[in-house]
């Protein structure tokens, strides 16, 4: 293995610009290890490390069967036609690999049959995009909407023309034979290395995937890089969840089955046009949008209570008229089903009483989510361990906090596997700069975006732009891009403008741009060399503690004897730090300043353990050393 990466070894000869790296051998060495005694591996692999090869050459060493998780299906993507081609050329690997989304990737022919038939209420546009995707439809061999340029992403006919576990038809589909989901699930099955994404890994292994058994096949490997967004995102799949989207689905399901299959039962228009009408009363008695609470604390309004029950009555409804109608039309069937697994998850979320979960409902302008979570997810990702015996590897260059991978390991389960912890090889005393700032106001007094704008609008400036601003909120992002749009002669891009991919290209072509964003990017976004050499970071990116997931697994620490200050919030924080800081020095030659507007990074005993926790940058609290290091960066 060790060959494989050497200065003369496979990947030196087949890629060019490849250089030996310790820390990469090291990683590599490990996992061989790891895929040979099938045992449990976690690797925090720095920047630069080169851990996606240091995966994928022992993978494709050892000949296994391996499914490869990535955390988003832009990753995934780039995994499976960039890196996976290029070292299995390297190494002259002649086995099979497959790439397999969710199934709402895939254009579903049954949904594209049924719209059609009953299109005439969609808008002009929709319309339009519809007779396109029938045309599309015949030529596209794997029916992958990514790859279907005539439609725009957020068309709304995508959600008429795609399949969710609930309405799939599975093997009643009259389509069936020709389905693109199916297809790529053969694919998979048939495959030796399947690169999934974490959502589509745990829905398959938690939910099931109805209709179709499992969708990813047994393996002797799994890896899971970007594997700190695992936790959160396994304890959406293992609890529950309803949605009005759900409920609304439902209802034009039956509808649909109303117009085209089942004409003399008109019970069926009316119980569905009840459910869609409950279903929006209820999210417009739950009051303001954008907003996350407690579900156990907003059942307690009468009001609220009695619009809910009115929901149950009406989905009772639905699940009682098709009842009667059962066997005259598989898309009814597959409605029938639905109703009655939606009137269990609504009694289920109904009943708060449960402990060991947190209750919360979400609702934006028109649609709401009904969410039950489990507090801690390590027992029930333990089990899912102990059913697959395989060689279980998760990776990531932000698992550690305080130089200690406990919090990751003891949240999802994998208490006894073997760590590791490799440094990122750049030489970030060399070239980076690490800036607080004295004197800052607090981003919660009134004005607080404004005098921060005016604060560092010098250093934007000698920079020339060049600079991602990451807020920690929306609110603060919106402000100061208004501050920066006023005040700033260089262009200011603000996340939400236009979509991520775009908004990046328009960054790196600017050449002198300020872009403002939050949340989508602080992780996953990679610019290297001039192009990015200034990353500001309103504050410490602390969740608020009103937000009800955050809440109960505050509450189930403290009723574990723990504190939940030290033992969730904290490293949740240092762990989203390392992830926005690990923007700016993407390659050997980057160079930049880091500046993050909170004092309580140097104030705070805590603040020791956020330092602590990122690359070993020297350190000012003077915005002018900062300037001078920026120019010394243009002279390089
Ligand atoms: S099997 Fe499911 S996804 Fe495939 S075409 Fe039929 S309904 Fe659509």
């Amino acid at each position: 293995m060790a060959d494989d990466f050497a200065a003369d070894g496979a990947l030196a000869q087949a890629i060019p610009g490849f250089r030996p790296r310790e820390a990469q051998q090291q990683m590599a060495a490990a996992v061989a290890q790891a895929i040979e005694t099938r045992s449990e591996l976690v690797v925090e692999a720095g920047t630069g490390t080169g851990k996606t090869y240091a995966y994928l050459a022992p993978v494709l060493r050892a000949g296994k069967k391996a499914i490869i998780s990535t955390g988003s299906k832009a990753l995934q993507d780039q995994l499976y036609s960039r890196d996976l081609p290029l070292l299995t050329r390297a190494l002259a690997y002649s086995g099979k690999t497959a790439l397999l989304k969710g199934r709402a990737n895939y254009l579903c022919l049954e949904r594209l049959e049924q719209q059609s038939m009953t299109g005439g209420e969609l808008n002009v546009q929709t319309l339009s995009d519809l007779v396109y995707l029938r045309g599309w439809a015949s030529e596209t061999l794997d029916g992958d909407i990514s790859s279907c340029g005539g439609v725009t992403e957020d068309s709304a006919i995508w959600p008429l023309v795609t399949s969710t576990n609930d309405n799939c038809l599975g093997n009643d589909c009259p389509l069936y034979k020709e389905c693109f989901v199916v297809k790529a699930r053969r694919r998979a099955m048939d495959a030796d290395v399947v690169v999934v994404n974490h959502h589509l890994f745990l829905a398959d292994m938690v939910v099931k995937e109805s209709g179709f058994a499992e969708l990813i096949p047994e393996a002797d490997v799994m890896i899971f890089d970007e594997a700190h967004q695992v936790p959160d995102i396994a304890s959406q799949y293992f609890g529950q969840q309803l949605s009005s989207r759900q409920l609304q689905d439902l209802a034009k399901d039956i509808i649909i089955a109303y117009r085209t299959e089942v004409r003399d039962v008109q019970q069926l228009q009316k119980s569905a046009d009840r459910l869609a009408q409950s279903a929006q009363d209820f999210r417009l008695a739950l009051g303001d949008p954008g907003f996350r609470g407690n579900l156990r604390e907003v059942l307690a309004d009468r009001e609220i209570q009695r619009a809910l029950t009115l929901l149950d009555d009406a989905l009772e409804l639905c699940y009682d008229v098709a009842k009667m109608s059962l066997g005259r039309s598989a898309l009814l069937d597959a409605a029938f089903d639905r109703a009655s697994l939606y009137r269990a998850r609504l009694k289920r979320l109904k009943n708060i009483s449960e402990p060991g979960f947190s209750y919360w409902y979400e609702c934006t302008s028109r649609h709401f989510v009904l969410a039950l979570t489990p507090l801690s997810v390590s027992e029930r990702f333990r089990e899912v361990i102990n059913e697959r015996p395989a060689a279980w590897i998760f990776t990531s260059a932000t698992l550690a906090v305080n130089e200690r991978m406990t919090h990751f390991m003891e949240r999802l389960g994998v208490r006894q596997a073997q760590s590791m912890i490799l440094t990122s090889p750049f030489d970030y005393a060399r070239q980076a700069l690490l800036c607080v700032p004295r004197d800052l106001p607090s981003p919660n007094q009134p004005g607080g975006a404004k005098q921060l704008a005016r604060r560092l609008l010098p250093l934007i400036e000698a920079n020339n732009g060049r600079c991602f601003f990451l807020c920690t909120s929306h609110q603060m992002m919106r402000a100061l891009a208004e501050e920066f749009r006023a005040s700033l002669t260089l262009p200011v891009l603000l996340q939400g403008e236009t979509g991520k991919a775009q908004l990046l290209k328009q960054f790196v072509e600017a050449g002198n741009a300020l872009l403002v964003a939050t949340s989508s990017f602080w992780e996953g976004v990679d610019v290297r060399g001039d192009a990015l050499s200034l990353v500001i970071i309103d504050k410490l990116p602390f969740t608020s503690p009103d937000d009800p997931l955050l809440k109960a697994r505050m509450e189930d620490c403290r009723l574990r004897g723990g504190d939940p200050f030290d033992e969730v919030q904290l490293p949740d924080a240092v762990i989203t730090l390392k992830q926005g800081v690990g923007r700016l020095i993407r390659d050997v030659e980057d160079r930049g300043v880091l500046v993050i507007c909170d004092n309580r990074l140097v104030m705070r005993p805590y603040g020791a353990v956020f330092l602590n926790s990122l690359p070993p940058t020297p350190r000012t609290r003077d915005l002018e050393r900062a300037v001078r290091f920026l120019h010394r960066s243009d002279e390089k």
